[in-house]
């Protein structure tokens, strides 16, 4: 959002790829799960226009499937009327694309910050990127508090920062032979330690095998956050087979991941919050509201508090 009104913008990224929670895992088996956000919304309207090159050329799609609330009385389909999108062929062809003609560097982790004069230089594992007028820290909550410890002149934004609850979420990975007949495509699981079951092949692009992502709640998961994988993925499996699922035994392939922050307490705050006299923008899913399409509204909204600052 910075680029293009004559700013050098450059991102540095921990991740191996950009995208951050916005990702696909693909095993050795060749298998492919979207292990993180499942899908987004596209509500405001300047999302939207953003979108609109990516939905034209088809890397945005709505999503289809047949989605159901699963609970203790049963399965029931649920339409409540919201679009529902993803990318294809995987949700991480969605970050790829809006990287697109930025400078991106990948596997970069910042570890720290200085203020030299009226710049920021950023420290990471193998040396220094310096010069920086502006930092805009996208990036969950704890870790952006994390980075601004040692600077008594961003105590109010790291105790906003601080202040923040991100929620964690086991995430379940399964492929079984055949095909198994849950009646849904994706379900909301209510009274589980799952939140959420969705099969891959619904989302247009995927390969036709049966794969699916279950998610835990983020009570449950602080609950069994230590467990060892192997004893979430058979509670996992034994609580999505009390909801519609097929029998534990029926799955051939397991892959258990934990998200430390997957998403975020619902307190209303401010879209992104900044010092311009510091030069230190916050932004990420923890002040737009969560989820894919509050990241995107948070970053427009430091984007905006940069260029102001600027001027
Ligand atoms: C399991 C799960 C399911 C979800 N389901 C949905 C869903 O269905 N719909 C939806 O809309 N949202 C969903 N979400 C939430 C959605 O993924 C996030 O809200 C959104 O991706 C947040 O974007 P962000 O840019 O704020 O943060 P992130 O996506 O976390 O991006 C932050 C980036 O910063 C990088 N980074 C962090 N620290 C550093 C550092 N020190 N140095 C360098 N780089 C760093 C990370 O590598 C990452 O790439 C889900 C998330 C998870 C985990």
């Amino acid at each position: 959002m910075l680029q293009g009104h004559g700013i050098e913008v450059r991102v540095l990224d921990k991740g191996h790829e950009e995208g951050g929670r916005v990702c696909t895992h693909g095993t050795e088996d060749g298998l492919s799960f979207d292990h993180g956000a499942q899908y987004l919304t596209i509500r405001d309207r300047w999302f939207r226009r953003m979108l609109a090159p990516l939905i034209e050329g088809g890397t945005l799609v709505r999503w289809t499937g047949r989605l159901a609330v699963a609970g203790p009385d049963g399965v029931r389909p649920l339409s409540d009327g919201e679009e529902r999108w993803i990318a294809t062929p995987t949700m991480s062809a969605l970050p790829r694309a809006l990287a697109e003609g930025l400078t991106v560097d990948t596997s970069v982790r910042v570890t720290g910050m200085r203020r030299e004069g009226s710049r920021w230089s950023l420290e990471h594992e193998h040396g220094l990127y310096d010069g920086f007028d502006r930092v805009v820290l996208a990036i969950p909550a704890g870790q952006a508090a994390e980075l601004m410890r040692e600077h008594p002149g961003l105590a109010g934004l790291r105790s906003a920062a601080e202040a923040v609850v991100m929620e964690p979420c086991w995430t379940l990975m399964l492929y079984m032979p055949g095909v198994f007949p849950t009646g849904y495509d994706a379900a909301f699981v209510e009274g589980s330690p799952l939140s959420w079951a969705m099969r891959q092949s619904s989302k247009a692009g995927r390969p036709s095998y049966e794969a699916w992502v279950l998610h835990a709640t983020a009570t449950w998961t602080r609950a069994h956050w230590d467990d060892h994988h192997l004893d979430v993925t058979e509670a996992m499996l034994e609580a999505w087979h009390e909801r519609g699922g097929p029998s534990p035994r029926a799955v051939s392939q397991t892959m258990a991941h934990r998200w430390r922050q997957a998403g975020v307490d619902p307190h209303a705050r401010p879209r992104s919050l900044g010092d311009d006299e510091a030069g230190v923008a916050l932004a990420g899913d923890w002040l737009g509201g969560g989820r894919v399409e509050g990241a995107f509204l948070s970053g427009r909204k430091a984007a905006a508090g940069v260029l102001r600052s600027l001027r």
